[in-house]
């Protein structure tokens, strides 16, 4: 492995870190049961920051994912390998996203289908 991929490696993890750490301040110990609250929020705003929490929620559990796949790849020997065409991913691309799973060509043939 070369000193470049350790440098994603550490990136990656300080990323899972970061994202653990948010993710523990929205209360995501909570059970989550969509459509059915415990407790019926008494104001709008209630509503609207659950809702909002939620969602962002959704969205670091998502990137979460992402970098924890990313993480497994070291372990795997896979790291910057794209996953559908099984091509190598731009370095230039993994700098600005370490936890990318697609080459751009790829990735862009997913976002016309
Ligand atoms: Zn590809």
């Amino acid at each position: 492995m070369s000193r470049a991929d350790e440098s994603f490696r550490k990136r990656l993890e300080e990323e899972r870190e970061k994202l653990t750490a948010q993710l523990e301040r929205l209360g995501v110990t909570e059970q989550e049961n969509p459509g059915y609250s415990t407790h019926i929020a008494d104001d709008a705003t209630e509503v609207y920051e659950n809702a909002k929490n939620h969602a962002l929620r959704q969205h670091l559990q998502r990137l979460l994912g992402q970098v924890n796949d990313a993480l497994a790849k070291f372990d795997r020997g896979t790291y910057g390998l794209c996953e559908d065409c099984g091509g190598e991913i731009d370095r230039a691309r993994l700098k600005a996203l370490p936890y990318a799973a697609l080459c751009i060509q790829c990735q862009q043939q997913r976002e016309r289908s």
